[in-house]
């Protein structure tokens, strides 16, 4: 652990994490390192993820001539990752190309096997990793369909079940994918990396690090992780496992499934999520319709008791949330454009739930991103202009929120930040100076995208 500003040490509830052991600047760089390893993503998703560059292929795939799966580009076919692992086995047992993402997943864990032979130094580095089976004296299995496609699909029958089974573990937990859903991309790379050093860091919902992935002309990857706030010595260096704009009750839930330990952050302790009211409904029963209904005990999740921060109503969260969020998420999932997603939150928003809802954000998120794509393109000034105001107010109340979550210097929020910037140029209507504000902030965030600032 050569120059890192911190120790790794080991806690019965949440593994291993990283302690500073000394004070870090905010903004000073905590780590910088290669990846282990580069694979394409398999967080559900419908494309077909390029097997060279894991970029998500748009349009007409190229074929690789080789394995015959799709590829953006033929000189994608020849990057290393791809022509020294799978694609010989994929050819060999004649492996033919899946839209899965299960199956993509089954590449990265295949590709971590190889590296045996391609790179053992970084094989035994990666080995060293948390793979999950806290239980020491468990037999680690194999999940079925990845024992499925590795040992039989690609007919790979040197790998025993064990060893299948901690490298599952290894890819599923320490993978650094996307983290980043106002993706307005062409074509959004899909990959998850794996790394060591930044593998130590704990999860917390409000991390104090930030990190990107930065290209090498090589085409290999390096992680470069920094202090947003500063951090002083004995405090944890954290991360996110996961996306935080998630409730705090799917945060939990996903966080005990897939890493094993029960998030206590200063966030998921807070029943108002550090005063943002993020998965407060409002109460039906005080008079003024005032109060908001919030978890009596957070650690409890969905079967804690809620109770009104006014009136004093009680109530389980089953019976007092539960229906009205999943009616919302039905109706979200129904809208088919923006005007109607515009409805649903003029609907909800500080009468159904409180304004700051993740569901709400959900909406204006989906909305903003809308906007951006086809905003210009609106002809007349007035109206142009009138989409621009509601624009900014969604941005605005995107960027509150998430201020809260990513404090310091945070590239979300940065690029949140540069979506208000877009918005308010936008209301200022027509005219010279208008066209080049727009232009230059497009081309922050267009460019920040190839740069791998903001990237997916
Ligand atoms: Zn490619
Ligand atoms: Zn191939
Ligand atoms: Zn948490
Ligand atoms: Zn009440």
């Amino acid at each position: 652990m050569n120059g890192l500003p911190g120790v790794v040490k080991t806690d019965e509830k949440i593994g291993r994490y990283l302690e500073a052991n000394r004070d870090i600047k905010q903004g000073e760089i905590i780590i910088t390192e290669e990846a282990l390893m580069v694979g394409p993503s398999g967080d559900p998703h419908p494309f077909k993820i390029c097997l060279g560059c894991c970029r998500v292929v748009i349009g007409e795939p190229v074929y690789c001539g080789t394995c015959k799966w799709p590829m953006c580009s033929e000189a994608c076919e020849k990057i290393a990752l791809h022509a020294k692992f799978e694609c010989r086995v994929f050819k060999n047992a004649g492996v033919k190309p899946t839209n899965d993402p299960q199956d993509y997943h089954n590449i990265n864990i295949l590709r971590c096997l190889m590296l045996k032979e391609a790179n053992m130094k970084k094989y035994e580095t990666l080995m060293k990793l948390e793979s999950g089976g806290g239980d020491k004296k468990k037999k680690v299995v194999a999940p079925k369909e990845v024992a499925e496609f590795i040992l039989k699909k690609c007919n790979q029958k040197s790998y025993d079940n064990e060893l299948l089974g901690k490298m599952s573990g290894i890819v599923a937990i320490n993978s650094f994918a996307t983290t980043d859903r106002l993706s307005l991309s062409i074509a959004p790379r899909m990959a998850a990396l794996l790394f060591y050093n930044a593998s130590m860091m704990s999860h917390d919902c409000v991390p104090n690090t930030s990190w990107i992935r930065v290209e090498n002309p090589d085409n290999t990857f390096s992680i470069k992780v920094w202090a947003t706030v500063p951090i002083k010595s004995g405090q944890l260096i954290t991360t996110q496992y996961l996306d935080v704009t998630r409730s705090q009750i799917e945060r939990r839930a996903h966080l005990q499934e897939t890493y094993n330990f029960a998030c206590s952050c200063k966030r998921c302790s807070d029943p108002t999520e550090l005063g943002t009211f993020y998965g407060a409904v409002k109460c039906t029963k005080c008079p003024k319709g005032k109060g908001y209904m919030l978890s009596e005990d957070p650690m409890k999740a969905s079967d804690a008791n809620w109770k009104c921060n006014a009136c004093g109503n009680s109530a389980p969260y089953r019976e007092c949330a539960v229906p009205i969020e999943t009616n919302i998420v039905e109706e979200i999932r129904a809208a088919a454009d923006e005007v109607e997603l515009e409805r649903i939150l003029d609907k909800h928003a500080d009468i159904t739930l409180h304004p700051n809802h993740w569901l709400m954000m959900d909406c204006r998120q989906e909305i903003v991103k809308r906007l951006f794509n086809s905003i210009a393109t609106i002809k007349e000034v007035p109206r142009r202009v009138e989409r621009a105001q509601k624009m900014l107010e969604y941005c605005r109340a995107l960027h509150k929120v998430t201020e809260a979550f990513y404090p310091g210097n945070n590239r979300i929020k940065a690029r949140s930040n540069l979506y208000v910037q877009y918005a308010e140029a936008l209301t200022k209507g027509e005219g010279e100076e208008v066209d080049k504000e727009l232009d230059r902030i497009e081309e922050v965030i267009r460019k920040g995208e190839e740069m791998n600032l903001f990237e997916s």
